[in-house]
């Protein structure tokens, strides 16, 4: 794999494989990488001659200062792991600050409806930072196929969103949530919760999972009410929401008979770490 950690060496990297006609895959990340992040790079190594992998903890997307200080960063680690995966030709991207950011980025994004809700509402200006680095990146990296977890469901809207507005020739591939055996969502985030908190974390999805077994018995509300209280049970867990939503519109339903595929997702407290995860209410299984 090649490192790259300025503009313009990536810049000159871009226009090698232009000329040569390879087309490349890119998956952005904010390092301390797991298991979800590496399914992300697999699959752009097999759709794509080349994937260009970014590590970049974005400060623009951070509502909250001490998340930010707080959240987990191990440069040495994700390079011996990227090492392991990647291939010769493909590139790692460790931008700078001043290399995202040569000044600072005054654009609003407006993605009406989409991100009032949820992550949106809970963590106000978050999609607003996301846009705006995503936006960069791609303009740097300029790949065909780049990949996003549904682990982060609102944001992988926002993006598809971002792309239609910006018409950019990007095409968005969704990937599915890695979990741990015990079921819960990987995340960078995890190495922070204490070890009750990493006791009760997995009762997160558990009860995402007896819900869709309820679908349809009870009204949506109550099914609501249950998930929380279920959660709550658990003393160091503390839902901040749980919505059952319209798929696309990232509306909330009112009853089961709506049309249309489901999503319940959920924002829960572990302490003092911040949790997310989603399940579909329309498939099958998860
Ligand atoms: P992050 O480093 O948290 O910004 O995540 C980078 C990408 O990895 C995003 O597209 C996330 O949705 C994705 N991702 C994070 N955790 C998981 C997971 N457990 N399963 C699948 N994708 C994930």
């Amino acid at each position: 794999m090649i490192i790259v950690k300025t503009r313009k060496e990536l810049e000159e990297k871009r226009n090698i494989l232009k000329k040569n006609n390879l087309l490349h895959g890119f998956v952005p990340t904010m390092g301390a990488l797991h298991e979800g992040h590496l399914s992300l790079i697999r699959c752009s190594l097999s759709n794509d001659p080349v994937t260009v992998v970014s590590i970049f903890v974005n400060p623009t997307q951070f509502n909250d200062p001490e998340d930010l200080k707080k959240y987990p960063r191990n440069p040495e680690a994700d390079l011996n792991l990227l090492e392991k995966v990647l291939r010769t030709g493909d590139l790692v991207f460790l931008p700078g600050e001043k290399e995202i950011y040569p000044e600072p980025d005054h654009r609003i994004f407006d993605f009406g409806i989409l991100d009032k809700v949820m992550e949106g509402k809970f963590r106000p200006g978050h999609f607003n930072g996301v846009a705006q680095v995503v936006s960069r990146l791609f303009d740097m990296v300029q790949p065909r196929n780049a990949y996003f977890g549904l682990k982060d469901f609102q944001q992988l809207a926002i993006i598809k969103e971002m792309v239609r507005m910006l018409n950019l020739p990007v095409n968005i591939v969704p990937c599915p949530i890695i979990r741990e055996p015990d079921g819960l969502a990987m995340s960078s985030r995890n190495v922070n919760l204490g070890k009750k908190e990493r006791e009760e974390a997995p009762m997160i999805f558990r009860t995402l999972k007896e819900a869709v077994s309820q679908k349809g018995k009870l009204p949506v509300e109550k099914v609501k009410e249950w998930v929380i209280s279920r959660i709550e049970n658990n003393s160091s867990l503390k839902v901040e929401y749980f919505e059952v939503v319209h798929a696309d519109t990232l509306q909330p339903i009112l009853s089961w008979d709506e049309p249309g595929d489901k999503q319940g997702c959920i924002a829960v407290w572990a302490g003092k770490v911040r949790l997310i995860d989603n399940i579909s209410f329309s498939r099958k299984k998860e």
